[in-house]
This record gives C-alpha cells, sequence and structure tokens, in this order.
C-alpha cells in the first residue's frame, strides 16, 4: 500500500475543500484543511497580486503547520476600471460587502465604459515548509453585462457574460462552469501535473 501524503487546504470554503477533494480522489494524497488543526494566526492578505497572496497563505500555513499545503487567491480584473476590483474582489464595496453590493458596485463603475472586457483570475499556491512553491494560474474573459442574469454560482457571476456560451457564468450548471472558469482550468492544470507535484513534496519534505 502507498502511504498517503498530508496536503492541508489553507482555506475554511467547505465548497473549495470538497471540490478539491473530489478532484484529487485517485491520487495518493490524505488532503485535510484548516479545521483539522489548532487555530492559525490570522494572515494578513496584504499582497499586491493573487500570485502573492496565495504564495503568502500557502507558505505561512505549510511553515507554521510544518507540513505542506495549497492555496489559492481569485478576483475579476476589468480592463476599464485599470484592473479593479482585482485582488480586492471579495472587499470591493467595503470590508463587510454582500455579493449583491460588490455587484452593484461594479455596475455602477461600468457606467458609460464601452470597454466591457473582464477576466477571472485563480492562482494556486503549493509550498512545503521550507517555503518553496509550484504555482498555477487559470483564466477566463469575458465582459462585464449591463445587468445581472442567471441564480447560480456566486459572486460576479450574474455580471460575468461568457461570449462563447452566449450566457452569463450564474447561467451556466457547475459543470459547464468548471470546463471554461479559472478555477476549472487552474484545478486541470494541477491535476494533470499532481503525480509531479506529489514526487516533489516528498522529496522536499524528506
Ligand atoms: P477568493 O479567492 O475565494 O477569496 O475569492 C475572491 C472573490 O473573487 C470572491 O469573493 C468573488 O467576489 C470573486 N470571485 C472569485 N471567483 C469567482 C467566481 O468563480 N465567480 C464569481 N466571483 C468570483
Amino acid at each position: 500500500m502507498t502511504n498517503k501524503q498530508l496536503l492541508v487546504l489553507a482555506t475554511q470554503n467547505v465548497g473549495k475543500i470538497k471540490e478539491i477533494r473530489e478532484l484529487l480522489r485517485d491520487f495518493p494524497v490524505e488532503i485535510k484543511s484548516l479545521a483539522d488543526f489548532r487555530p492559525l494566526p490570522d494572515i494578513e492578505e496584504d499582497g499586491t497580486t493573487f500570485y502573492e497572496n496565495a504564495y503568502k497563505k500557502a507558505s505561512f500555513t505549510a511553515r507554521f503547520l510544518g507540513v505542506p499545503a495549497m492555496a489559492d487567491d481569485s478576483g475579476l480584473v476589468v480592463e476599464a476600471l485599470g484592473g479593479a476590483p482585482g485582488i480586492l474582489s471579495a472587499r470591493y464595496a467595503g470590508p463587510a460587502a454582500t455579493d449583491d453590493d460588490n455587484n452593484q458596485k461594479l455596475l455602477r463603475a461600468m457606467e458609460g465604459k464601452t470597454n466591457r472586457a473582464a477576466s477571472f483570475v485563480c492562482v494556486i499556491s503549493i509550498a512545503v515548509p521550507s517555503g518553496m512553491a509550484f504555482t498555477y494560474e487559470g483564466r477566463c474573459r469575458g465582459l462585464i453585462a449591463q445587468s445581472p442574469a442567471g441564480e447560480r454560482g456566486f459572486g460576479y457571476d450574474p455580471l460575468f457574460y461568457y461570449p462563447p456560451l452566449r450566457k452569463t457564468f450564474a447561467q451556466l450548471s457547475r459543470e459547464e462552469k468548471n470546463r471554461v472558469s479559472h478555477r476549472g482550468k487552474a484545478l486541470a492544470q494541477l491535476k494533470s501535473e499532481f503525480e509531479k507535484v506529489l514526487t516533489w513534496i516528498r522529496r522536499a519534505c524528506r
């Protein structure tokens, strides 16, 4: 029997934990989450890029717990807004903003803009306790709609129109969204290289 490699997901998001467990279920890896350990100090997401924030969460967790850790950071980058909301996507309309608040603010900021181009970006970082890390990035290009459409998904999905399917992300099924989304693409890359990642983790943690 192969020994399973422990990997901690540096997130409290139950949906993400489930998705990653499912994705990596055929690999010899035991996925734990932060809920399985004593509370960690808060990690301030003060990086200036998705990469910095994902790496900070993964490397801090790996160092603190002494085991390999994986984290992600994602958001919406709108061309006409100079890349906003970007790394501030979750808090665009303020620290306690709801998805609805953020979407309303985005629509106001886009009033009169002819360039509606935007991308969702997702960066995944897998770090070992020494600080070395692997990074994966997925992007999905679309347009900011004039008004929300669709009931599914979360965050900016009702405003993110995806031209190849002529629907917003909130009008897609979960499977349809996963096939084309930023997170789906980053996770697909991670999965396709996961054997290599496991070998690297084992060597780095010897
Ligand atoms: P986090 O990386 O999970 O913290 O996500 C940051 C924020 O980006 C979320 O709170 C959403 O506002 C936005 N976001 C990230 N991914 C998506 C997505 O797939 N759909 C809609 N909004 C998203």
